[in-house]
């Protein structure tokens, strides 16, 4: 991955990461570059196309098995994933992930950044996962599983934010991401 600043993304579901992580890279296109996921999960109903590579389990493992992810996890019975990154020079490499990719990116890059997004209220993150198209079983399990990684920020030594403005989020997120790159 060379000399590029790596910085992880991550937190419990509903906390509307993929949000601020669009609007991120809307707003600094020319220097931040965004990883594309794979996933083994189905396309949600309106989700877009270029919101992961959608595979199968086969192609999937077939991938793992060429060594070809820089990280991948099992989240709720499917496999997410991060393809070796093939950022253009220079530009800083973004990965929107789960806590369990985020402890491998650590472990493999030790100099990246680490942000993790937090949700202003246990409601707010509640409402968000409920209105993304999944069945109610789904929702239950998401929800679990956000509880179990509401700590793991403070654990990794992540850069924290509470994301209750979007803009605000937006611009600390920016900042925190300048300076890293002025302390290299
Ligand atoms: P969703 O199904 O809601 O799109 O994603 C479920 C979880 O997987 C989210 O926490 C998301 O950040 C995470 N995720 C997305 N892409 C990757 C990836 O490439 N690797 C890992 N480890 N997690 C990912």
């Amino acid at each position: 991955m060379g000399d590029a600043l790596v910085v992880v993304v991550s937190g419990p579901g509903g906390v509307g990461k993929g949000t601020v992580v669009a609007e991120l890279l809307a707003q600094h296109p020319d220097e931040l570059w965004l990883s594309r996921s794979w996933t083994t999960r189905q396309q949600r109903p309106g989700e877009d196309d270029q919101a992961y590579v959608f595979v199968s389990r086969e192609e999937f493992e077939q991938r793992i098995s060429e060594d070809g992810f820089l990280e991948f996890a099992e989240f709720l019975g499917n496999y997410y994933g991060t393809p070796t990154p093939d950022a253009p020079e220079g530009a800083v490499q973004i990965l929107e992930i789960d806590v369990q990719g985020a402890r491998q990116v650590m472990a493999k890059e030790p100099d990246c950044l680490l942000i993790f997004l937090e949700a202003p209220s246990a409601e707010e993150q509640e409402a968000r996962l409920r209105h993304r198209g999944d069945s109610e079983e789904q929702v239950a399990k998401r929800l679990a599983k956000a509880h179990e990684e509401a700590d793991a920020g403070v654990e990794l030594g992540a850069h924290r934010i509470v994301n209750v403005d979007i803009d605000e989020t937006v611009a600390e997120m920016y900042e925190v991401i300048r300076s890293a790159l002025g302390r290299r």
